[in-house]
């Protein structure tokens, strides 16, 4: 018999995971705090308590809004959890993670943290993949069976490395959608199609940019190399033209605005002939 799953919280992401888990013949449990949601789901048993719902596995997932919907859901069925493994896929800081893992030390639980890096609608799917960290044996243990819903990557013993990944990730995407929405704002000021402008111009550009992103990488890692024609001086100068054209058009430069405050303070700072790499640290306000 294939191992026995509990999944609790059936929004959309959990419903996701529990249909993967159900057409992979694993025996699963549901729990939501709404009776009925996920009307569509079917061969699950629902559990009408969290306690319940725990019992009836040894291998607990846990998906719901944020942290604090997690320890409320938990809190009650603390008792159940000893021999278990407990894995928390709800988004939420390194901080929260660390708490939630010592919570289930206590009460006698191997636990991993993970981040979701797919929608629902990928789940199960091969571009799917979930970062766990924490408990490297109960990642042993059970990573074929999480293998169902997404590829997973297990980041370190550490059960905050997961949504520190993660949430690295997702500043990555939010930069690049920052990027593209003012690109769209500043483009839509006048007559240019938003669509051949993307399609032309900007994926290919952004594209090509890509490639920088290794290079920064190897730099903050081993060093600086030559500035490859890209110094920071120039491109503080270059950047105030952005801010400028923004607002000459009636576009708000919100977005941009702290980039170029940033690479001003880099060259005040004396970084001028150096390349953006030298701007990562800067951010810095600990350690
Ligand atoms: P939904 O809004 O669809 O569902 C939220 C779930 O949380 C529901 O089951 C809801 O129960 C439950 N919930 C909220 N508050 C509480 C509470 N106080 N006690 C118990 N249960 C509670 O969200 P998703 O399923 O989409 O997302 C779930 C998690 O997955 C989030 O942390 C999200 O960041 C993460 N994630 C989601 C992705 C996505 O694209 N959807 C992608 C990657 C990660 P009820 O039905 O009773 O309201």
């Amino acid at each position: 018999m294939k191992t026995p799953v509990t999944v609790l919280g059936l929004g959309a992401m959990g419903t996701a995971l529990a249909q993967a888990f159900v057409s992979a013949g694993h025996p699963t449990t549901v729990w939501n705090r709404t009776p009925g949601r996920a009307p569509d789901l079917t061969g699950v048993t629902r559990a009408k308590t969290v306690a319940d719902a725990v019992s009836a596995s040894s291998l607990v997932l846990v998906c719901l809004l944020d942290d604090a919907s997690v320890q409320e859901a938990l809190a009650p069925a603390a008792t159940e959890f000893a021999g278990r493994t407990l894995v928390n896929l709800t988004n939420g800081t390194p901080a929260h993670a660390r708490r939630t893992a010592d919570w289930a030390t206590q009460q006698g639980a191997d636990y991993l943290d993970g981040g979701i890096m797919a929608v629902p609608a990928m789940i199960g799917g091969p571009a799917a993949f979930v970062l766990y960290s924490g408990s490297e044996a109960a990642f042993e243990k059970h990573g074929p069976t999480l293998s169902t819903v997404a590829r997973p990557q297990f980041v370190g013993a550490d059960p905050g490395l997961a949504a520190l990944h993660d949430l690295a990730l997702l500043s990555g995407m939010y930069g690049m959608f920052s990027g593209a929405i003012q690109a769209l704002a500043l483009t839509s000021s006048e007559k240019v199609s938003p669509t051949a402008f993307t399609e032309q111009l900007l994926v290919p550009w952004l594209t090509a940019m890509m490639a920088g992103i290794p290079a920064l990488a190897r730099e903050l890692e081993y060093g600086a190399d030559d500035a490859a024609g890209s110094n920071l001086a120039m491109q503080s100068a270059g950047f105030v033209n952005l801010l400028d054209a923004s607002r000459d058009q009636g576009v708000d430069p919100a977005l941009l605005v702290p980039m170029g405050e940033l690479l001003a303070r880099a060259v005040r700072e004396g970084h001028g002939d150096e390349d953006i790499a030298a701007v990562v640290p800067l951010l810095r306000t600990a350690g």
